[in-house]
C-alpha cells in the first residue's frame, strides 16, 4: 500500500514516520509512503499555494489547483488496485478504528493536509472522496491527521506488526471493545501489586480474568 501525504510542510514527516514499526514497514517494502509538497505544484514562480478568503475574513485560504494538479499528478501515477482522497477536517467525518480497516484495502490512500483557516471547498466537494476528522477540536494542520491514519491503517496490513496476535484482542476491535490491562517486572513498585491471578500461572484463570477486565 501506498500513502501520498499532500502538505506544504514535508519536513514534518522526516521523524515520526522514520522511527520504529512505520520505518521497519517501509524498509520490508509492505508499505511506501510518498510526502509532496504542495508548492511543487504551484502555478507562479513565487509558489504560491494560498490566497485571502472571498467574502472576507480572517487568515488564508489553500488554493484549489495545485491541490488539484497535485492529486492529478498522483493518480496518474498511481491507483491500480484503487485509490482513496482524503481530505483531513475539524468538521469532516470522526475516524474510527473502522474507518482505518476500511482504508487498508485501497492500493493507494492520499491525504491531503490543510492549513491555515482550511482549504477551498471545492477539493472537499469535487477532489476528495471524503472528509475525515481526527477528533473534535481544531488543529494547526492536517499533517498530525494525516500521520494518524498512515499509522493506524498501516499496523492493520499484513506481516507489519512483528505478532500478529497483538491485533486480536485490542481496543476498538469490535465496537466498544477495550484491551485487556497489562502488567510486566517487577511484581511491586512502590507497594503497587500486579494482580495476583497473573502470576499464578494459571492459563484458565488469566484468560477469565482477561476477558472481564475487556467490557
Ligand atoms: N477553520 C477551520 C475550522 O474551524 O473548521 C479550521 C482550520 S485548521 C486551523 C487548518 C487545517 O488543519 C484544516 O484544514 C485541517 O486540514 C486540519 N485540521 C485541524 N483540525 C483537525 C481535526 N480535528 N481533524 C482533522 N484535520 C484537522
Amino acid at each position: 500500500m501506498t500513502f501520498h501525504i499532500v502538505t506544504i510542510f514535508p519536513e514534518i514527516f522526516d521523524s515520526y514516520l522514520n522511527e520504529g514499526i512505520l520505518k521497519r514497514a517501509q524498509d520490508e517494502n509492505k508499505i511506501e509512503i510518498k510526502v509532496y509538497n504542495l508548492r511543487d505544484f504551484a502555478n507562479d514562480k513565487h509558489k504560491t499555494v494560498d490566497d485571502t478568503p472571498y467574502g472576507g475574513g480572517p487568515g488564508m485560504v489553500l488554493k484549489v489547483e495545485p491541490i488539484y494538479k497535485c492529486i492529478e499528478h498522483v493518480k496518474s501515477k498511481n491507483g491500480k488496485g484503487g485509490v482513496k482522497v482524503i481530505l483531513t477536517s475539524a468538521k469532516g467525518k470522526k475516524y474510527t478504528q473502522k474507518k482505518a480497516e476500511s482504508l487498508k484495502d485501497y492500493s493507494d490512500v492520499i491525504v491531503i493536509c490543510g492549513r491555515y483557516e482550511g482549504v477551498d471547498e471545492r477539493v472537499a466537494k469535487y477532489i476528495a472522496d471524503e472528509e475525515i476528522s481526527i477528533g473534535e477540536y481544531v488543529l494547526t494542520g492536517g499533517e498530525l491527521p494525516a500521520m494518524v491514519i498512515v499509522d493506524s491503517v498501516s499496523r492493520l496490513l499484513k506481516d507489519v506488526l512483528g505478532n500478529k496476535e497483538s491485533l486480536k484482542s485490542e481496543s476498538h476491535k469490535k465496537s466498544g471493545q477495550k484491551d485487556f490491562p497489562v502488567y510486566t517486572r517487577p511484581e511491586v513498585f512502590e507497594s503497587w501489586q500486579v494482580p495476583n491471578v497473573l502470576l499464578s500461572g494459571n492459563h484458565e484463570q488469566i484468560n477469565n480474568w482477561r476477558i472481564q477486565k475487556k467490557k
